[in-house]
């Protein structure tokens, strides 16, 4: 097993001086601390990366690109480095599914030997085995599991067995701190308690609610429903911290550690064909060629997307 114990990361950007530690998930910040810009760290401080496109699923609000795509994975070792030593403090792995990715044990484990970055990763949980567990012990840090419903609404969406996915969710729970990511819209909405209560059964950290985005000619989340999610929040007293992406909250009161430190300074993705982007569904992008992330971020900004 890897030794997660590479030091504290350290992060220089608007708000101050931040520190993370990946072990337990502890962020410091020295807001006192006041560097001028040539110092700020020059990466997001998260990067999402879809590591291929493909899926065995098809639910029905995916914004995943159907095209086929896969990132290779010497070129990814080579960004994961590159955002390290420019002060990104994670990454997170998605897709499609990254479990379908044959390169997902060897990158997840090069980013924990060799960089100080949090290793994430997105999934729908189905294809986690005490083999590939195995496999990625050590070297993840978080592990992100999709669940939009309970029972029969579960799998009417995802088209897996309900049973099936907590069975997993239990073995995942064994080996890393998880979390439970849920796509709200109409349908969805009537689950959400189950979902809540299914996280802290479960002993989920985070609840994490994405209002449905526009994708595949669906209309995404109504303004009614994003209400609907916004009072349900603000009535929630269960145990699981929830947690929404910036520009979903509205008017809700959110804690912000960081004010200043925002869009690419904040986060990037980079999609399975090596584009980055504001997004995985943000239509702008540019190619990540030999002149590397930074380079490619930078020219993204300069396309005023910053
Ligand atoms: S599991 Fe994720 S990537 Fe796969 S079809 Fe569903 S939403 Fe898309």
């Amino acid at each position: 097993m890897s030794d997660l114990g590479l030091p504290v990361k350290r992060r220089v950007g608007p708000d101050g001086l931040h520190m993370f530690d990946r072990r337990t998930g502890l962020n410091l910040l020295f807001d006192e601390v006041s560097a001028p810009e040539e110092e700020w760290d020059r990466a997001p401080r998260q990067v999402s990366i879809a590591l291929t496109n493909a899926c065995d699923l098809s639910c029905p609000f995916c914004y995943a690109p159907k095209n086929p795509a896969v990132l290779e994975a010497s070129r990814l070792c080579a960004w994961i480095d590159e955002l390290d030593a420019e002060g990104c403090l994670g990454v997170g792995f998605g897709g499609g599914e990254p479990t379908l990715y044959r390169h997902l044990a060897p990158v997840c484990r090069h980013a924990a030997d060799h960089t100080g970055l949090a290793v994430t990763m997105t999934t729908h949980a189905h294809r986690f085995t005490p083999q590939l567990i195995d496999a990625l012990a050590g070297s993840v840090h978080f592990v992100r599991i999709s669940v939009d419903g309970v029972g029969p609404r579960y799998e009417a969406i995802r088209r897996r067995s309900f049973v099936h996915l907590v069975q997993r969710i239990r073995l995942i729970k064994d080996a890393f701190p998880f979390g439970i990511n849920c796509v709200v819209n109409a349908s969805t909405l009537p689950d959400l308690d189950a979902v809540a209560d299914l996280a802290a059964s479960t002993g989920a950290a985070e609840l994490l609610l994405l209002p449905e985005r526009p994708a595949n000619g669906r209309p995404g989340s109504s303004p009614h429903v994003v209400d609907a999610l916004h009072r349900w929040i603000a009535s929630y007293c269960g145990p699981t911290p929830l947690t929404m992406s910036e520009g979903d909250t509205g008017l809700l009161p959110t804690a912000q550690p960081l004010p200043r430190e925002v869009g690419l300074r904040s986060y990037a993705h980079i999609d399975a064909a090596g584009m980055v982007r504001r997004s995985s569904y943000h239509p702008a992008g540019e190619r990540v060629d030999s002149s590397g992330f930074i380079a490619a971020l930078d020219r993204l900004r300069q396309k005023g997307a910053a």
